[in-house]
């Protein structure tokens, strides 16, 4: 059934690629996407301040309802593909393939509307902005998507260039990672570069506790435990003969367990506290646990699997490794039990071009065997 409407869904993923729009601007994406729905007499309610649209169908008070969610927003990248189709807005691209998830859930949704009130359910179909500045399913959420009634499960999906074309990674457990930030600010006293004696290095506490905070990951935490700590930026000193009396750290910080996660921050607390204590010098620490890990449940895992089995043939499902990138999909899996699923979509031979990337280039062909997998699950899940 998904190939009678590929072309649909291929111009529209076009359309909403030329047109792209970054997080909490989506608006132009919201109305194409509410009028799509429209048309399928899916009913829509538009997202705040006409951003992020959720659909309803077949949703009643006495019946289970299943949500898939697309998200819409495109980063400050310049496209560098070449293709026909580029962004017309200059800095900005869909370089992380949300313009294929909103085509692969509208495309879903086309399928399920067929089947009308055969459905042992409803559907909501969630599509959110802003997920790259992990703002969008927090704003969602507070607009009570998964109340009114519970939703029984949600399925995601990300399009997955490490995965060949035809192949998609499902499995249970951990498959995101959690992320943490956090932001430094140490002040201590100038003096002379001379007259190091007479001040309190902000730049030397910084430094230390840049090299410090390397030991937590490869000294605290059991090898078995994957976590990263980045520090990815550092700010101090105005002159080579000034003892810098500023600095500042801002560092990322991603684990794939609760416990490992909870570790790291007290560790962080402890290794600039000590180091900046060495130096005399204050330091405020700034620390933000922004998402959760994404943990697929087992219940909607096996449900993905069997239905991308029966989509794509017994041999599609390829094993993957938990991503050490986050998706606020988290926040909702952290809810009611989901299943976040790896499309793969490059094409076998090809050579693999990364997410963000100005060159990335899904191969459009995952759009209608996405959709047919996802429209499959939600049968599925309300039919158990
Ligand atoms: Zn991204
Ligand atoms: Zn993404």
């Amino acid at each position: 059934m998904a190939k009678g409407i590929e072309h649909d869904l291929i111009m529209i993923r076009r359309d909403i690629h030329q047109n792209p729009e970054l997080g909490n601007e989506e608006t132009r994406t919201s109305r194409l996407i509410a009028e799509n729905l429209e048309k399928l007499g899916i009913e829509v309610k538009m997202g705040e301040g006409g951003i992020g649209v959720i659909g309803s169908f077949n949703v009643s008070d006495n019946s289970p309802v299943i949500c898939l969610r697309a998200d819409m927003d495109a980063i400050p990248v310049q496209e560098n593909t070449g293709l026909p189709y580029e962004s017309k807005v200059p800095g900005v691209m869909h370089a992380c393939g949300h313009d294929i998830h909103c085509a692969v859930v509208l495309g879903a949704a086309e399928i399920l509307s067929k089947y009308g009130n055969q459905l042992d359910g409803g559907v909501r179909f969630i599509f959110q902005p802003a997920e790259e500045i992990d703002l969008g399913a927090k704003a969602m959420l507070e607009q009570g998507v998964l109340e009114d009634p519970k939703p029984i499960g949600i399925f995601g999906l990300h399009v997955w260039p490490g995965i060949t074309l035809g192949k998609v990674g499902i499995q249970s457990g951990a498959v995101m990672a959690a992320i943490d930030s956090f932001d430094v600010t140490f002040e201590g006293a100038s003096a002379h570069g001379a007259e190091p004696h007479l001040g309190h290095d902000a730049l030397l506490a910084a430094s230390m506790s840049v090299v410090a905070l390397q030991r937590i990951v490869s000294r605290t935490i059991n090898p078995r435990d994957p976590a990263v700590i980045t520090v990815g930026s550092m700010k101090s000193g105005a002159a080579r003969n000034i003892i810098a009396d500023s600095a500042y750290l801002s560092a990322t910080v991603r684990t794939l367990d609760e416990n490992v996660r909870a570790s790291i921050k007290a560790s962080v607390h402890k290794t600039i506290s000590g180091c900046s204590d060495a130096c005399d010098v204050n330091a405020c620490i700034d620390y933000t646990e922004e998402l959760p890990v994404l943990v697929n449940s087992q219940e909607m895992s096996d449900i993905a699997l069997e239905s991308a089995k029966r989509v794509l043939g017994e041999n599609c499902i390829t094993k993957i490794e938990p991503s050490m990138t986050g998706d606020d999909f988290a926040l909702y899996a952290e809810r009611i039990p989901g299943c976040y699923i790896f499309m793969g979509v490059t094409p076998h031979g090809h050579e693999i071009i990364p997410l963000h990337n100005p060159k990335f280039n899904p191969d459009e062909k995952v759009i209608p065997a996405a959709a047919a997998v996802l429209a499959h699950a939600c049968w599925e899940s309300l039919r158990q």
